[in-house]
């Protein structure tokens, strides 16, 4: 058996990493305020439909669903989907728990599975990991200020600078508001119907369903084409230009770098005004580290109040990939033990398994070795594993003094068990 296609087993040492990258991330969410959710893995069908948008590759294409059948004459039979993104749910769970009469803005992050039936490669799977945020809450709460956005992106600009991951280019654009888009989406129309026979198969189809997918079309040959379209920055009111512009002035004063792109559109359906991609020129085809934007109509979408919002999505996954071609964190990742305890002799088990224990207890990361081992066994396994061996025979049982080899420098010490874990600790 194996894992399915698109799926993977995340083993140690480079779980070691993973875990890294969501300590500080939790670490830099905690400074700016942010507090978890944890939404369920699977929700109902429509809850994505009528978000992410029946006309996105997502919801058309990639989701996992299935017919939850009825195990009681009390239960109807419902369509489930497995999530493909985690904001549709948080603001679902926003609605369904009345956040937003708190009056307060709500903070929010999450870290978890996303499934997508994706072609998979090198940095897309089809289940993959994010780590995202939203901030959302009645208008009265300052949820649609431009500050709002440029807050969330310092904030990446600055997780991204404590990971260590260098290089990444902000690409920033704004959509425009809902009237926006529908005054765009006509532009546009208008103009494809005219040359949508030149394009690629897919822009045909996405000019009738979703003409702005195709800002999307990677296809060389349909470049000069798409470049000559109208831009939606043209479309855009002098409401939504004005908060562009007031998130871009936040961005300029804190010195976040970051380049306009207006053909940044995105592929789900709930963006309003400001939307993001963070890329990374390490990561190939799949460069794009995270993306986000606005979501100012979402919760009233899917029945809830006025909840302006704004959040974001990165892929964990792309995050390790990133941080893997350097060197030195492969090496941290693969950290040893402090020390592996050798008892000497099977009879010696209780003794090492009651000084592991203490050691531990201690904050150290010890390894137990087993008395059926010969020494030279124990050193062996000792050296691929822990940076020391504590050889516990009857002689150190007794007299409390244990010796220890360092493999670093080769050097062999005896220590007295009470300063055993300040020597180790080192
Ligand atoms: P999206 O929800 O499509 O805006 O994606 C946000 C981020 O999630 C992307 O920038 C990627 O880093 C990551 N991501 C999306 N789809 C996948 C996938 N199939 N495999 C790995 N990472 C993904």
């Amino acid at each position: 058996m194996k894992a399915v296609r698109g799926t993977r087993d995340l083993l140690p040492p480079e779980t070691e990493l993973w875990n890294r990258i969501e300590a500080i991330a939790r670490k830099v969410f905690a400074r700016y305020n942010f507090g978890e959710i944890r939404t369920p893995i699977f929700e109902d069908t429509s809850l994505f439909a009528r978000s992410v948008g029946e006309e996105t590759d997502i919801v058309s294409k990639e989701m996992y669903t299935w017919e939850d059948r009825a195990r009681a004459q009390s239960e109807k039979a419902q369509s489930l989907t497995l999530r493909p993104e985690n904001t549709a749910g948080v603001v679902r769970a926003y609605i369904e728990h009345k956040l937003g009469e708190s009056g307060q803005l709500q903070k929010l992050y999450y870290i978890g599975p996303q499934f997508r039936r994706e072609r998979p490669q090198k940095g897309r799977y089809r289940q993959f990991w994010q780590i995202g945020a939203e901030v959302i809450g009645p208008p009265f709460a300052g949820s649609e200020s431009p500050l709002r956005d440029a807050e969330v992106l310092e904030m990446l600009a600055t997780l991204l600078d404590e990971l260590g991951i260098t290089g990444w280019k902000l690409e920033l654009n704004s959509v425009g508001s809902a009237a926006d888009r529908a005054r765009y989406n006509e532009a546009l129309r208008a103009v494809l119907d005219l040359v949508a026979p030149r394009l690629c198969q897919d822009c045909q189809r996405r000019a009738v369903t979703n003409p702005l997918r195709v800002l999307d079309c990677k296809v060389p040959e349909d470049q000069p084409i798409i470049e000559a379209l109208p831009k939606i920055t043209d479309s855009l009111d002098q409401e939504s230009m004005d908060h562009f512009a007031a998130v871009t002035a936040a961005l300029d004063a804190a010195g976040v770098p970051y380049q306009l792109n207006p053909r940044l559109v995105r592929g789900l359906d709930y963006y309003t005004r400001t939307t993001f991609e963070f890329t990374h020129g390490g990561l190939g085809a799949q460069n794009a580290l995270l993306g986000g934007g606005r979501y100012d109509g979402l919760s009233e979408a899917i029945g809830g109040p006025k909840a302006p919002g704004i959040g974001f999505a990165m892929g964990l996954d792309r995050l390790v990939l990133t941080l893997q071609a350097s060197d030195a964190d492969q090496k941290a990742a693969a950290r040893p033990a402090h020390a592996y305890i050798a008892p000497l002799g099977e009879n010696l088990n209780p003794a090492a398994l009651v000084l592991a224990r203490e050691l531990r207890r201690s904050g150290l990361s010890i390894e137990l070795g087993d008395g059926s081992f010969r020494l030279k066994k124990s050193f062996e396994a000792a050296d691929k594993v822990a940076r020391r061996i504590v050889i516990l025979g009857e002689d150190e049982v007794q007299s409390g003094i244990l010796t220890v080899k360092d493999f670093a420098t080769g050097t062999q010490s005896k220590i007295p068990r009470a300063e055993l874990v300040s020597f180790l600790a080192e």
